[in-house]
């Protein structure tokens, strides 16, 4: 670290520089605030765990988000559109389908490479001024004091050296080690399964399709990709993850090919495989003095319903405007003032308990083999296609639409 930033005072110090802490200081430099990110992990290659092999359905209000952000021309470049949905529960007939020509939009999400938006968003950090970006460096301690933060941090060649500022964002992932400094207490419940990730190649053209089907394991999505090659989350069992993570290739396309059916014909060229554990984590507080949680550090989903990421870049949205809106009211803007801080938790309290609710429910009403649950079941397919406003409200929400939205989610700029 250079001996510039040993003495710095920060209006904002972000915890951890994945995929919610670099989209937040890139959405905040229009307010032309000193900010720092400080990331765990070096910048090398396959390092990186928020920008991975993963891919990510990027929602509309996402989508509007980066265009505010001008970001949008570049990552939409590196993406593929998402047409339509077609949900499926195996084992029973019919299946239910949402259309983006039906809601009224050009398409209902944009599938990207996680690492692929990762090089976008650091390469657009690199020169945005008043942000420092300290990596490799951990938060290690934190003081709250009523007037500023203060964060002490441990650097690759173990020095230490503590940053003061008026705000401090935990955005350090699910098992956020600061939401613990915060003294924040977390609900976390394990699903008792994991989500294995790759991409694989159908016989069949995807077409701007994306697949979810509902197994008694748990829910398996395919997303169109580049190449015509299909990026695959299939949810298994936990006892069953490291069985299916060895099996070879060919093993493992037939077991997908099972579980999926032959909708797209046959699978084949399967290529690197992930897994990671699936929990549910709940925040029981947002924020802390002079310090806020955001993105999976305030709440972890299942990727069943596709949402943790979008729901992240709704609070980072929401903070933004809750500072910009600060700005405006007085000369001096403290971006960590008590009453701000409120309103940010009054406004984000909400779509975090709508989504969390929706996705956990979608969890366990398709994943239960419990009769009564399988006769709801039953009715919720039908009740998806036939019953008015069902159907458009898991749209909305797969879209990032329902309840109030912040300008940037809107598609409009800060300044
Ligand atoms: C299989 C799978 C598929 C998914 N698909 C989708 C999808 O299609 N759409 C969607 O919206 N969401 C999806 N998600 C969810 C999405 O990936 C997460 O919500 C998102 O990555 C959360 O980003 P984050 O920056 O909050 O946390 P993370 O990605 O966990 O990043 C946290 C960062 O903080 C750093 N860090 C940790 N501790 C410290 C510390 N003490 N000091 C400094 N830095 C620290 C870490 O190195 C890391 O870079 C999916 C998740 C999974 C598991």
């Amino acid at each position: 670290m250079s001996d510039a930033l040993r003495d710095r005072h920060y209006d904002i110090v972000i915890a951890g520089g994945g995929m919610i802490g670099t989209s937040l200081a890139l959405a905040l430099a229009p307010l032309g605030l000193r900010v720092a990110v400080v990331e765990a992990i070096a910048r090398k290659a396959d390092a990186q765990p928020s920008f991975d092999d993963r891919s990510t359905a990027l929602s509309r209000s996402t989508q509007r988000m980066f265009e505010a952000m001008g970001l949008w021309d570049e990552i939409v470049a590196a993406s593929t559109p998402i047409r339509s949905i077609h949900v499926s529960d195996q084992g029973r007939f019919g299946f239910s389908h949402i259309d983006a020509e039906e809601q009224g939009v050009e398409g209902l999400g944009y599938v990207v490479i996680n690492r692929v938006l990762g090089g976008v968003l650091q390469s657009a950090m690199t020169g945005i001024p008043g942000v420092d970006v300290i990596c490799p460096a951990r938060i290690v301690a934190l003081e709250l004091a009523p007037d500023e933060a203060r964060a002490s941090i441990e650097t690759g060649n173990n020095m230490c050296r503590t940053l003061h500022c008026n705000l401090l964002v935990a955005a350090d992932g699910s098992n956020s080690e600061v939401r613990e400094m915060m003294g924040i207490t977390v609900q976390q419940s394990h699903y008792g399964q994991r989500a294995v990730i790759g991409n694989l190649l159908p016989e069949k053209k995807l077409e701007h399709r994306a697949f979810e089907r509902f197994t008694p394991q748990g829910p398996l999505a395919l997303l169109p990709v580049a190449d015509e090659r299909a990026a695959f989350v299939w949810t298994v069992s936990e006892q069953d993850a490291e069985r299916v993570m060895a099996l070879d290739d060919d093993a493992f396309l037939t077991e997908l090919q099972e579980q999926f059916g032959y909708r797209l014909g046959a699978f084949s060229r399967v290529g690197k495989r992930a897994s990671y554990p699936l929990m549910l984590s709940k925040a029981l507080r947002l924020t802390a003095a002079r310090s806020v949680l955001v993105g999976n550090a305030a709440h972890g989903l299942h990727p069943v319903s596709a949402q943790g990421f979008n729901l992240g870049m709704r609070d980072v949205a929401a903070l933004c405007d809750c500072i910009a809106d600060a700005r405006d009211d007085t000369q001096s803007l403290d971006p960590g003032a008590r009453e701000l801080l409120q309103r940010y938790t009054e406004w984000r309290r909400s779509d975090q308990k709508k989504l969390v609710r929706f996705t956990d429910g979608l969890v366990r009403l398709f994943g239960s083999p419990r009769r009564p649950l399988r006769t709801l079941r039953n009715f919720g397919m039908l009740g998806f296609d036939l019953i008015p406003g069902v159907r458009s409200m898991f749209a909305k929400h797969t879209m990032g639409l329902a309840g109030r939205l912040p300008r940037l989610s809107r598609g409009v700029p800060l300044e």
